[in-house]
Protein backbone atom coordinates (compact mmCIF):
# COMPACT_ATOMS: atom_id res chain seq x y z
CA UNK A 1 0.00 0.00 0.00
CA UNK A 2 1.26 3.68 -0.93
CA UNK A 3 1.19 6.48 1.44
CA UNK A 4 -1.09 9.46 -0.02
CA UNK A 5 -0.37 13.24 -0.74
CA UNK A 6 -2.70 15.83 -0.85
CA UNK A 7 -2.25 18.99 -1.86
CA UNK A 8 -4.92 21.76 -2.02
CA UNK A 9 -3.98 24.68 -3.83
CA UNK A 10 -6.71 27.18 -2.14
CA UNK A 11 -9.36 28.42 -4.79
CA UNK A 12 -7.11 27.19 -7.58
CA UNK A 13 -9.97 26.50 -10.49
CA UNK A 14 -10.13 29.81 -12.73
CA UNK A 15 -12.14 30.75 -16.00
CA UNK A 16 -10.62 31.49 -19.12
CA UNK A 17 -11.37 35.04 -21.04
CA UNK A 18 -11.43 35.72 -24.57
CA UNK A 19 -8.16 37.47 -24.12
CA UNK A 20 -6.46 35.32 -21.22
CA UNK A 21 -6.17 31.81 -20.13
CA UNK A 22 -6.37 30.72 -16.55
CA UNK A 23 -3.86 31.78 -14.45
CA UNK A 24 -2.50 28.03 -13.97
CA UNK A 25 -2.88 27.16 -17.75
CA UNK A 26 -0.41 30.31 -18.14
CA UNK A 27 1.69 29.63 -15.13
CA UNK A 28 5.64 27.80 -15.58
CA UNK A 29 4.24 24.58 -13.72
CA UNK A 30 7.83 21.88 -14.22
CA UNK A 31 6.59 20.28 -11.58
CA UNK A 32 3.16 20.06 -11.66
CA UNK A 33 3.40 18.87 -15.70
CA UNK A 34 5.53 16.10 -14.32
CA UNK A 35 3.31 14.38 -11.96
CA UNK A 36 0.68 14.96 -14.75
CA UNK A 37 2.43 13.42 -17.78
CA UNK A 38 3.55 10.39 -14.94
CA UNK A 39 -0.39 10.54 -13.57
CA UNK A 40 -3.48 10.61 -14.70
CA UNK A 41 -5.66 14.11 -14.67
CA UNK A 42 -9.23 15.47 -14.84
CA UNK A 43 -11.33 17.84 -12.74
CA UNK A 44 -13.79 17.62 -9.95
CA UNK A 45 -16.88 19.59 -8.94
CA UNK A 46 -16.74 20.33 -4.99
CA UNK A 47 -20.58 19.38 -4.81
CA UNK A 48 -22.36 19.29 -7.93
CA UNK A 49 -21.72 21.50 -10.95
CA UNK A 50 -21.96 24.65 -10.86
CA UNK A 51 -22.73 25.20 -6.80
CA UNK A 52 -20.31 27.13 -5.11
CA UNK A 53 -19.31 26.00 -1.87
CA UNK A 54 -17.13 27.47 1.24
CA UNK A 55 -13.70 25.82 1.88
CA UNK A 56 -14.76 24.41 4.80
CA UNK A 57 -17.00 22.03 3.25
CA UNK A 58 -14.99 21.79 0.31
CA UNK A 59 -12.31 19.90 2.63
CA UNK A 60 -15.35 17.84 4.38
CA UNK A 61 -16.03 16.17 0.58
CA UNK A 62 -12.06 16.17 -0.16
CA UNK A 63 -11.66 14.41 3.19
CA UNK A 64 -14.18 11.75 1.98
CA UNK A 65 -16.74 13.01 4.06
CA UNK A 66 -20.48 13.57 3.32
CA UNK A 67 -22.26 17.18 3.48
CA UNK A 68 -24.19 15.68 6.27
CA UNK A 69 -21.05 15.59 8.21
CA UNK A 70 -20.30 19.30 8.18
CA UNK A 71 -20.79 20.47 11.45
CA UNK A 72 -20.54 24.81 10.23
CA UNK A 73 -17.71 27.39 9.73
CA UNK A 74 -17.68 28.02 13.55
CA UNK A 75 -17.27 24.42 14.23
CA UNK A 76 -14.11 24.07 12.39
CA UNK A 77 -12.51 27.41 13.72
CA UNK A 78 -13.16 26.65 17.00
CA UNK A 79 -11.19 23.24 16.17
CA UNK A 80 -8.63 25.16 14.67
CA UNK A 81 -8.32 27.09 17.37
CA UNK A 82 -7.37 24.38 20.01
CA UNK A 83 -10.86 24.54 21.64
CA UNK A 84 -12.34 21.06 22.72
CA UNK A 85 -15.87 21.74 21.94
CA UNK A 86 -18.62 19.81 24.12
CA UNK A 87 -21.84 18.84 22.14
CA UNK A 88 -23.89 21.37 23.54
CA UNK A 89 -21.78 24.06 22.24
CA UNK A 90 -22.65 26.46 19.60
CA UNK A 91 -19.94 28.09 17.47
CA UNK A 92 -19.70 30.62 15.26
CA UNK A 93 -16.87 32.47 13.41
CA UNK A 94 -15.96 35.82 14.65
CA UNK A 95 -15.35 39.62 12.40
CA UNK A 96 -13.75 42.10 14.09
CA UNK A 97 -15.80 44.67 11.98
CA UNK A 98 -16.30 48.43 12.55
CA UNK A 99 -19.99 49.75 12.86
CA UNK A 100 -21.59 52.80 13.02
CA UNK A 101 -23.63 53.85 16.20
CA UNK A 102 -26.81 52.44 14.50
CA UNK A 103 -25.63 49.23 14.16
CA UNK A 104 -24.38 50.05 10.06
CA UNK A 105 -21.04 47.67 9.07
CA UNK A 106 -18.93 50.29 7.63
CA UNK A 107 -16.07 47.60 7.41
CA UNK A 108 -16.53 43.79 7.52
CA UNK A 109 -12.92 43.24 8.68
CA UNK A 110 -11.63 46.50 10.34
CA UNK A 111 -9.52 47.21 7.78
CA UNK A 112 -8.02 43.67 7.73
CA UNK A 113 -5.96 44.84 10.32
CA UNK A 114 -5.09 43.23 13.56
CA UNK A 115 -3.49 45.71 15.85
CA UNK A 116 -4.53 45.29 19.30
CA UNK A 117 -7.98 43.02 18.48
CA UNK A 118 -6.49 39.74 20.57
CA UNK A 119 -5.89 42.25 23.65
CA UNK A 120 -9.71 43.46 23.14
CA UNK A 121 -10.79 39.85 22.78
CA UNK A 122 -9.43 38.69 25.78
CA UNK A 123 -10.87 41.71 27.87
CA UNK A 124 -14.28 41.40 26.07
CA UNK A 125 -14.49 37.74 26.69
CA UNK A 126 -14.30 38.38 30.63
CA UNK A 127 -17.02 40.95 30.36
CA UNK A 128 -19.19 38.75 28.32
CA UNK A 129 -19.26 36.60 30.69
CA UNK A 130 -21.11 38.67 32.84
CA UNK A 131 -24.32 38.02 31.25
CA UNK A 132 -27.84 37.35 32.60
CA UNK A 133 -28.15 34.17 30.96
CA UNK A 134 -25.71 31.90 32.46
CA UNK A 135 -23.76 31.06 29.32
CA UNK A 136 -20.05 30.17 29.36
CA UNK A 137 -18.56 32.77 26.62
CA UNK A 138 -14.87 31.67 25.13
CA UNK A 139 -13.87 34.40 22.33
CA UNK A 140 -10.23 34.07 20.39
CA UNK A 141 -9.01 36.64 18.11
CA UNK A 142 -6.16 35.19 15.36
CA UNK A 143 -5.23 35.89 11.84
CA UNK A 144 -5.78 39.81 11.87
CA UNK A 145 -9.97 40.30 12.14
CA UNK A 146 -11.14 36.40 12.59
CA UNK A 147 -11.88 34.68 15.52
CA UNK A 148 -14.29 32.05 17.31
CA UNK A 149 -17.06 32.91 19.39
CA UNK A 150 -18.22 29.28 21.49
CA UNK A 151 -21.22 29.41 23.65
CA UNK A 152 -21.64 26.81 26.56
CA UNK A 153 -25.07 26.19 28.14
CA UNK A 154 -28.25 24.67 27.47
CA UNK A 155 -30.91 25.30 24.93
CA UNK A 156 -28.65 26.52 22.40
CA UNK A 157 -29.28 25.84 18.34
CA UNK A 158 -27.52 27.47 15.42
CA UNK A 159 -29.51 30.31 14.05
CA UNK A 160 -28.96 32.13 10.94
CA UNK A 161 -25.93 35.10 10.56
CA UNK A 162 -25.65 38.05 12.26
CA UNK A 163 -23.93 39.52 9.55
CA UNK A 164 -25.27 42.12 6.62
CA UNK A 165 -22.33 40.55 4.05
CA UNK A 166 -22.74 43.95 2.20
CA UNK A 167 -20.55 46.84 4.14
CA UNK A 168 -22.80 50.14 4.46
CA UNK A 169 -26.05 47.97 5.50
CA UNK A 170 -27.35 47.55 9.04
CA UNK A 171 -26.65 44.40 11.09
CA UNK A 172 -29.42 41.84 10.61
CA UNK A 173 -29.74 41.43 14.63
CA UNK A 174 -31.67 37.29 15.15
CA UNK A 175 -35.12 36.94 15.52
CA UNK A 176 -34.66 33.63 17.53
CA UNK A 177 -36.35 33.94 20.79
CA UNK A 178 -34.15 31.54 22.51
CA UNK A 179 -30.47 31.48 21.29
CA UNK A 180 -31.04 34.97 19.54
CA UNK A 181 -31.87 36.58 22.19
CA UNK A 182 -28.28 36.05 24.22
CA UNK A 183 -26.25 36.40 20.91
CA UNK A 184 -28.00 39.72 19.89
CA UNK A 185 -27.05 41.07 23.98
CA UNK A 186 -23.48 39.89 23.12
CA UNK A 187 -23.42 41.67 19.89
CA UNK A 188 -25.25 44.89 21.64
CA UNK A 189 -22.32 44.49 24.50
CA UNK A 190 -19.53 43.77 22.61
CA UNK A 191 -20.27 47.41 20.49
CA UNK A 192 -20.55 49.05 24.30
CA UNK A 193 -17.39 47.25 25.27
CA UNK A 194 -15.38 48.23 21.82
CA UNK A 195 -16.44 51.49 20.80
CA UNK A 196 -14.84 53.76 23.40
CA UNK A 197 -12.15 51.55 24.44
CA UNK A 198 -8.28 52.80 24.90
CA UNK A 199 -7.30 50.35 22.12
CA UNK A 200 -9.09 51.54 19.66
CA UNK A 201 -8.61 55.21 19.97
CA UNK A 202 -5.16 53.99 19.73
CA UNK A 203 -6.38 52.31 16.36
CA UNK A 204 -7.78 55.14 15.26
CA UNK A 205 -4.80 57.43 15.78
CA UNK A 206 -2.87 55.04 13.84
CA UNK A 207 -5.22 55.82 11.13
CA UNK A 208 -6.81 51.97 11.25
CA UNK A 209 -10.72 51.91 11.17
CA UNK A 210 -12.06 50.75 14.76
CA UNK A 211 -12.63 46.69 15.51
CA UNK A 212 -15.71 47.94 17.73
CA UNK A 213 -18.46 45.11 16.96
CA UNK A 214 -18.48 41.27 16.13
CA UNK A 215 -20.21 39.66 12.92
CA UNK A 216 -21.34 36.25 13.86
CA UNK A 217 -21.61 33.98 10.89
CA UNK A 218 -21.21 29.67 10.80
CA UNK A 219 -23.31 28.21 13.61
CA UNK A 220 -22.88 25.36 14.55
CA UNK A 221 -22.34 22.32 17.23
CA UNK A 222 -20.29 19.45 16.42
CA UNK A 223 -21.66 15.70 15.11
CA UNK A 224 -22.04 12.43 15.02
CA UNK A 225 -18.65 11.45 12.97
CA UNK A 226 -16.29 8.89 12.16
CA UNK A 227 -12.60 9.36 12.76
CA UNK A 228 -10.52 9.73 9.46
CA UNK A 229 -8.04 6.91 10.58
CA UNK A 230 -11.16 4.73 11.27
CA UNK A 231 -13.29 5.43 8.26
CA UNK A 232 -9.98 5.31 6.14
CA UNK A 233 -7.42 3.55 7.82
CA UNK A 234 -4.63 6.05 7.33
CA UNK A 235 -2.91 7.80 9.74
CA UNK A 236 -3.31 11.44 8.83
CA UNK A 237 -1.05 14.62 9.65
CA UNK A 238 -2.24 18.05 8.03
CA UNK A 239 0.14 21.00 7.19
CA UNK A 240 -1.25 24.02 6.92
CA UNK A 241 -0.65 27.89 7.93
CA UNK A 242 -4.34 28.90 8.58
CA UNK A 243 -7.14 28.12 11.40
CA UNK A 244 -10.15 26.65 9.06
CA UNK A 245 -7.90 24.08 7.50
CA UNK A 246 -6.23 22.91 10.87
CA UNK A 247 -9.35 22.87 12.14
CA UNK A 248 -11.59 20.85 9.55
CA UNK A 249 -8.98 18.39 9.64
CA UNK A 250 -8.08 18.03 13.52
CA UNK A 251 -12.16 17.62 13.47
CA UNK A 252 -11.75 14.58 11.80
CA UNK A 253 -9.23 13.64 13.60
CA UNK A 254 -6.04 14.14 11.65
CA UNK A 255 -2.58 15.71 13.69
CA UNK A 256 -1.83 19.25 12.67
CA UNK A 257 0.94 21.16 11.69
CA UNK A 258 0.93 25.01 11.50
CA UNK A 259 4.04 25.88 9.58
CA UNK A 260 4.40 28.56 6.77
CA UNK A 261 4.61 27.56 2.79
CA UNK A 262 8.01 27.42 2.47
CA UNK A 263 8.43 24.84 5.61
CA UNK A 264 5.27 22.90 4.67
CA UNK A 265 7.25 20.05 2.20
CA UNK A 266 10.54 19.79 4.36
CA UNK A 267 8.18 18.80 7.50
CA UNK A 268 6.44 16.46 5.13
CA UNK A 269 9.03 14.61 4.41
CA UNK A 270 10.71 14.63 7.70
CA UNK A 271 7.92 12.85 9.13
CA UNK A 272 7.01 10.78 5.83
CA UNK A 273 7.79 7.32 8.40
CA UNK A 274 5.20 8.35 10.88
CA UNK A 275 1.86 8.65 8.76
CA UNK A 276 -0.13 6.79 6.02
CA UNK A 277 -1.88 10.53 4.54
CA UNK A 278 -0.73 13.57 4.49
CA UNK A 279 -3.10 16.85 3.55
CA UNK A 280 -0.46 20.07 2.56
CA UNK A 281 -2.54 23.30 2.42
CA UNK A 282 -1.43 26.34 -0.04
CA UNK A 283 -3.97 29.49 0.78
CA UNK A 284 -2.57 32.71 -1.44
CA UNK A 285 -4.46 31.16 -4.33
CA UNK A 286 -7.99 31.53 -3.02
CA UNK A 287 -7.11 35.37 -1.82
CA UNK A 288 -5.47 36.73 -4.72
CA UNK A 289 -8.44 35.45 -6.53
CA UNK A 290 -10.94 37.07 -4.23
CA UNK A 291 -8.45 40.42 -4.53
CA UNK A 292 -9.31 39.59 -8.63
CA UNK A 293 -4.92 39.51 -9.14
CA UNK A 294 -5.02 36.99 -12.09
CA UNK A 295 -0.92 37.91 -11.98
CA UNK A 296 -0.21 37.71 -8.68
CA UNK A 297 -2.24 34.50 -8.42
CA UNK A 298 0.04 32.82 -11.39
CA UNK A 299 3.10 33.66 -9.66
CA UNK A 300 2.19 31.85 -6.45
CA UNK A 301 0.99 28.74 -8.46
CA UNK A 302 4.91 29.25 -10.09
CA UNK A 303 6.09 29.21 -6.42
CA UNK A 304 4.41 26.49 -5.30
CA UNK A 305 5.36 24.53 -8.28
CA UNK A 306 8.85 25.16 -7.09
CA UNK A 307 8.44 24.40 -3.57
CA UNK A 308 6.46 20.87 -4.08
CA UNK A 309 9.96 19.92 -6.87
CA UNK A 310 11.33 17.43 -4.23
CA UNK A 311 8.11 15.09 -4.12
CA UNK A 312 9.25 13.91 -7.73
CA UNK A 313 11.72 11.92 -5.62
CA UNK A 314 9.59 9.95 -3.39
CA UNK A 315 8.43 6.19 -4.19
CA UNK A 316 5.59 4.39 -3.54
CA UNK A 317 3.53 7.22 -3.20
CA UNK A 318 0.19 8.67 -4.11
CA UNK A 319 0.26 12.16 -4.64
CA UNK A 320 -3.17 14.29 -5.66
CA UNK A 321 -2.76 18.03 -6.47
CA UNK A 322 -5.94 19.82 -6.60
CA UNK A 323 -8.13 23.19 -5.37
CA UNK A 324 -10.94 22.97 -2.85
CA UNK A 325 -13.06 25.15 -5.45
CA UNK A 326 -12.67 27.43 -8.24
CA UNK A 327 -12.43 31.40 -7.28
CA UNK A 328 -12.03 33.14 -10.69
CA UNK A 329 -9.88 36.33 -10.52
CA UNK A 330 -11.98 37.84 -12.92
CA UNK A 331 -15.30 37.00 -10.28
CA UNK A 332 -13.45 37.76 -7.13
CA UNK A 333 -15.78 35.29 -5.61
CA UNK A 334 -16.28 31.44 -5.41
CA UNK A 335 -17.45 29.73 -8.65
CA UNK A 336 -19.19 26.55 -9.25
CA UNK A 337 -16.55 25.73 -11.64
CA UNK A 338 -15.02 22.21 -11.86
CA UNK A 339 -11.48 22.41 -10.87
CA UNK A 340 -8.18 20.71 -11.85
CA UNK A 341 -7.15 17.33 -10.16
CA UNK A 342 -4.22 15.42 -11.21
CA UNK A 343 -3.20 12.17 -9.72
CA UNK A 344 0.32 10.78 -9.47
CA UNK A 345 1.33 7.04 -8.90
CA UNK A 346 -1.83 5.26 -10.42
CA UNK A 347 -2.75 5.13 -13.61
CA UNK A 348 -1.43 6.90 -17.12
CA UNK A 349 -3.18 9.13 -19.30
CA UNK A 350 -2.28 11.34 -22.39
CA UNK A 351 -2.04 14.98 -20.41
CA UNK A 352 1.31 16.16 -20.06
CA UNK A 353 0.59 19.63 -18.42
CA UNK A 354 -1.58 20.66 -15.67
CA UNK A 355 -4.70 23.36 -16.45
CA UNK A 356 -8.35 23.49 -16.39
CA UNK A 357 -8.76 22.62 -20.14
CA UNK A 358 -5.81 20.13 -20.79
CA UNK A 359 -7.35 18.29 -17.60
CA UNK A 360 -11.14 17.88 -19.83
CA UNK A 361 -8.41 15.51 -21.79
CA UNK A 362 -7.53 13.24 -19.05
CA UNK A 363 -9.15 9.80 -18.22
CA UNK A 364 -10.23 10.73 -15.23
CA UNK A 365 -12.76 12.39 -16.59
CA UNK A 366 -14.99 14.80 -14.55
CA UNK A 367 -15.90 13.42 -11.03
CA UNK A 368 -17.07 15.23 -7.44
CA UNK A 369 -14.38 16.19 -4.42
CA UNK A 370 -15.94 13.47 -2.44
CA UNK A 371 -14.95 10.58 -4.98
CA UNK A 372 -11.40 12.36 -4.77
CA UNK A 373 -9.50 10.29 -2.11
CA UNK A 374 -11.72 6.93 -3.32
CA UNK A 375 -9.69 7.54 -6.58
CA UNK A 376 -6.55 8.64 -4.46
CA UNK A 377 -7.21 5.29 -2.15
CA UNK A 378 -7.67 2.57 -5.22
CA UNK A 379 -4.43 4.07 -6.88
CA UNK A 380 -2.37 3.72 -3.56
CA UNK A 381 -4.16 -0.53 -3.59
CA UNK A 382 -5.83 1.04 0.01
CA UNK A 383 -9.58 0.42 -1.37
CA UNK A 384 -11.54 -2.63 -0.24
CA UNK A 385 -13.47 -4.71 -2.83
CA UNK A 386 -17.55 -4.12 -2.48
CA UNK A 387 -19.62 -6.72 -2.79
CA UNK A 388 -17.18 -9.11 -2.72
ZN1 LIG B 1 -11.14 27.39 -0.31
ZN1 LIG C 1 -12.25 31.91 -0.73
Amino acid sequence: MKKIVLIVLDGLGDRRTLDRPTPLEAAKTPTLNFLAKNGSCGLHYPLSPGVPIGSGLAHTLLFGYSEDDYPGRGVLEAYGAGIDLQPTDLAFRVNFATSDENFRIIDRRAGRRGEFIPQMAEELQEALNNNPFGVRVILKAYENYRGVLVLRGSILHPIPDLDPQIEGEPLPFSKDEMTGRIVNWIVVQSYEFLKNHPLNKKREEMGLPPANILLLRGAGSIKQRIPFHEKHHMRGLAIADRNLYLGVASYFGMDTAKVSDEEKIPLLMERLEEYDFFFVHFKLTDVYGHDGKWEEKKRYIEYVDGLLSPLKELKDVVIVVTGDHSTPAILKNHSGDAVPLLIYGGNLDDVKRFGEHECVKGRIGIVRAADVLNLAMDAAGRMKEVGK
